[in-house]
Order: C-alpha cells, then sequence, then structure tokens
C-alpha cells in the first residue's frame, strides 16, 4: 500500500492509508491512547483503541522519537476534538496495525519550541535531532526554495550554472585561506577558495558570458562576530555589461524573490535607493548604513545599494591595500590615474555593494579586463613583478587572449536567509554550521589524524 503524506491524509476521509513517521506525543484518555504522528508534511492524530487488541498493546509501548508505520482509516474528529491551528485538525486516524520501525533513546534536548535556549554545545553536538524542530525544518526547506527561485530566474535569464573547483590557489581576498597540504608535491599546498573571483572572471575569458553557483566560499579568520569559516554565496559574473546592468538585475531578482516567497515582507523603497560611500560614512558612520523607518517592524526589508568606494586604502605597514576586489576596475573617470598610479587615494572604484537592514547582504563590482589596468593594481599595492607573475600570471595571461568586458556579484545567501527568516544569526539557516569558535561538535572537527596520514604528508607536527 502507497504510503501517505501526513498533510494528503485530510483529503481521504473515509479511506485506508498507511503513514510513516515519529511518535511526537503520547496521551491516555481513559481507556483510548492517543499519538501524534510527525512527519516531514505535519502532525496527525492517531488513537488506539482496545478492541483492536495487537495494536493497542503494542501501542502502549510506544515512546517519544519512535519510528511507525500505522495503517488505518481516516476518520473525522468528534466535533469537541477538533484542532483548526493544524491542516490536519478535522481528522484522526483510527488504527488497524501499527509496526514499529526504530525505537528511541530519550532525547539529550527538546525538540519542542524554537529552542533558542537550549546551549550551543548541546545543540550542535546532536544537531540531527536539533533539525526536528519545526522551526529548523522550515528554515531549510525555505533555503531550498530560494535557491530553486534564483537558479530558475537566473536560467530564464540565459545564465548557466558551473562549478568551479574547491582544491585551487590562494587568492588574495582579503581573508586567510585554509590550506591542504599536497601528498604528491611534497611542501606545496591547495587552496580552498575565499570565492570563485578569479574563475569565474577565467569562465568569461572562455566566452560563457553569463555564469553563477551555489557556491562554497571558505575563509580562515579569527572569530569575530556571527561568521562561519564556509559560507554560501550565489556568485554570478557577466560580459559586456556595465555597472547599471548588474544592479538592474540584481535588483529585479531580490524584489520578485521577496514578493514570490515572502509575501509578508514590505520592502521600504524600490528602486533601492543609491547612497554613495561618502556619503554613508558622513551620515550613518558606517558603509551598512541601516535605512529602516520603522526599526520595530520586523516585516520591513530596507534595500540600499552603497556605491562610490575608495579603490585604496592605506595598510598597516603604510602601504597602500585594495578596500574590496584587487580585480575590480576603476570608476571609468578614475582609469587615467590608475595607470599613471597618481591620486591613489582619491581613485574611486566599480564596486557596489548591497546592504538589507544594516547588513551587507551582498556585493560586485566591474573588473579590469586588460592585462596592464590589473598589473597597475597590484602594482600600486607594492607586489614585485615576479610576484606578480608567480600570483597573477594566469590571469594576465588569460587576459592577452580577448578577454572581453565583464562584472559580477556575489551574495551571501545564509545572511540574505537570516534576515528574511528573523533569525538572530546564520547558523540557523544552515543545515551543519560550525559553533562561533569553527568547531564541528557533531563531527568533533577539527580533529587530529593518523601518524600515518601526516607521513603521506611530509608534515611533522611541533607540539607547543
Ligand atoms: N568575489 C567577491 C566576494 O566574494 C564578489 C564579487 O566581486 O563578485 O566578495
Amino acid at each position: 500500500m502507497q504510503r501517505f503524506l501526513i498533510k494528503d491524509t485530510a483529503k481521504h476521509i473515509g479511506e485506508k492509508v498507511r503513514v510513516c513517521g515519529w511518535v511526537n506525543v503520547r496521551r491516555v484518555h481513559g481507556k483510548i491512547l492517543f499519538i501524534d504522528l510527525r512527519d516531514i508534511s505535519g502532525v496527525l492524530q492517531v488513537v488506539f483503541v482496545p478492541s483492536n487488541k495487537e495494536a493497542y498493546d503494542l501501542a502502549q509501548a510506544l515512546r517519544p522519537e519512535w519510528v511507525v508505520e500505522i495503517t488505518g482509516q481516516i476518520v473525522k474528529r468528534p466535533e469537541n476534538m477538533v484542532n483548526p491551528k493544524i491542516e490536519t485538525g478535522q481528522v484522526e486516524l483510527s488504527v488497524e496495525s501499527l509496526k514499529v520501525l526504530s525505537e528511541s533513546e530519550t532525547l539529550p534536548l527538546s525538540i519542542e519550541g524554537d529552542g533558542y535556549d537550549i546551549g550551543e554545545e548541546t545543540r550542535m553536538k546532536y544537531r540531527y535531532l536539533d533539525l526536528r524542530r519545526e522551526r529548523l525544518k522550515n528554515n531549510l526547506v525555505v533555503r531550498h526554495k530560494v535557491i530553486k527561485f534564483v537558479r530558475d530566474f537566473l536560467d530564464k535569464e540565459g545564465f548557466a550554472e558551473i562549478e568551479t573547483p574547491i582544491l585551487t590557489k590562494s587568492t588574495p581576498e582579503g581573508a586567510r585561506d585554509y590550506i591542504v597540504p599536497s601528498r604528491q608535491d611534497p611542501g606545496k599546498f591547495y587552496a580552498l577558495p575565499q570565492s570563485p573571483q578569479q574563475y569565474k572572471q577565467l569562465l568569461m575569458v572562455a566566452g560563457l558570458e553569463k555564469y553563477f553557483q551555489v557556491a562554497k566560499c571558505l575563509r580562515d579568520e579569527d572569530p569575530r562576530g556571527d561568521r562561519q569559516p564556509e559560507f554560501t554565496q550565489l556568485d554570478m559574473e557577466m560580459s559586456f555589461v556595465e555597472q547599471e546592468d548588474v544592479m538592474e538585475l540584481i535588483e529585479r531578482l531580490l524584489i520578485l524573490l521577496v514578493q514570490s516567497l515572502f509575501p509578508n515582507k514590505k520592502i521600504q523603497e524600490i528602486p533601492f535607493p543609491r547612497i554613495n560611500y561618502k556619503d554613508a560614512m558622513a551620515e550613518y558612520k558606517t558603509d551598512r548604513p541601516d535605512i529602516r523607518k520603522d526599526k520595530n517592524d520586523k516585516d520591513l526589508l530596507a534595500f540600499c545599494w552603497v556605491v562610490d568606494f575608495p579603490f585604496f586604502e592605506k595598510n598597516d605597514e603604510g602601504g597602500w591595500t585594495f578596500t574590496h576586489n584587487p580585480f575590480s576596475a576603476a570608476k571609468p573617470e578614475f582609469e587615467k590615474d590608475l595607470m599613471a598610479k597618481k591620486n591613489i587615494e582619491n581613485i574611486l572604484t566599480t564596486q557596489y555593494d548591497i546592504v538589507l537592514n544594516g547588513f551587507e547582504i551582498g556585493g560586485g563590482s566591474i573588473r579590469n579586463h586588460r592585462p596592464e589596468a590589473l598589473e597597475k593594481v597590484f602594482e600600486i599595492m607594492g607586489y614585485k613583478k615576479e610576484v606578480i607573475r608567480e600570483k597573477f600570471g594566469h590571469m594576465l595571461d588569460a587576459f592577452k587572449y580577448g578577454a572581453p568586458p565583464h562584472g559580477g556579484i556575489a551574495w551571501g545567501l545564509d545572511r540574505v536567509l537570516t534576515l528574511l527568516l528573523n533569525e538572530p544569526n546564520i547558523r540557523e539557516v544552515i543545515a551543519f554550521p560550525k559553533t562561533g569558535d569553527g568547531r564541528d561538535f557533531m563531527m568533533q572537527a577539527p580533529s587530529e589524524v593518523d601518524k600515518k596520514q601526516l607521513k603521506e604528508l611530509h608534515i611533522k607536527i611541533e607540539k607547543k
């Protein structure tokens, strides 16, 4: 007999069905035994009566979180037992047979309620149980819907989703790289990507024209605020575009996404206001201004763009470094200054950041597609010719063979979801996040490895 999802049972009054799921709660009323059965789709009241002795006796043993399979008839509930709050509130299952598929020990944490008050260590160690919680299951399903929406939208716009490597070479994106030792090449290392930046630009050189990817990005940063060592970007790149084209596309996508999947949310202003960096700093003292007119309204979304960022800033050693992305182009009116390495502090970049309710949710830029211009950026940053060659030779070479003008953007998917779902931090929208200090309490990572593995990798650990 075919399995019914619980949410569908209400439409089948009088029919015999088979359902599977977890025992949510078990209650006894006089001689009658009730359980609430839960599956991915909902909760169903199940009734065991003494006249069905076999099932009734077996049901005495049921405890919360046991996994069962039940067949029976869907019947209307007595009037006084109707529960208007749930989809199946009009019906219940009158049991014919019960099969226990799996037993459960008492859970180490409660999965009722929102769970915010349970210690992080417990929630993370038993994440697979924490995820049984309604709120978190819903967050993951919404995450899926958002990704699917973006995929469908971009597909219609002519984008191709293309995967890029996880084992790659260090890129200068401002954070520390995670590195992976090479067994074949002792003393050499791969780096895990901080973003697919260089690959997506090389795909433009390859003539793909419109790329996107749901991309894992890895950055070995000190624990600070609400960060994860690995996070997901919706990463895009386009050829033959200007700043305006990228911003228009993203704005259209975000508006449509909110209207389609989050109809309760109100976007404060369309088109999204644009603020230049200087004004943002003067007026809001931040380049991530929270421009909400009513900060108490949890359904208000105040998007804005921040543009006209300085390209370079002084680093701790007194030299120049990039503020956002070394691959960005200068704004056209500053191209001459960049090429002459003059007026450096005033050069503005084509960088555009998208900000939502005071959080930067994404950013991108038009890139330098001419090798001379890219080389100048690295020279301004004080890199020697050999270093530029060694680190970026592949980009400079690629740009010699007909690189189209191109630009792109990436959003932090986890952050966008956190804001749309009114969650307090990004861990609530990631299936298996790490703790604030980068640990995985469930898998116990990071962990030591066998001596043999280290030997193969030519690595000796210096114990302090
Ligand atoms: N790769 C950039 C980042 O991770 C985004 C971009 O410029 O497309 O911030």
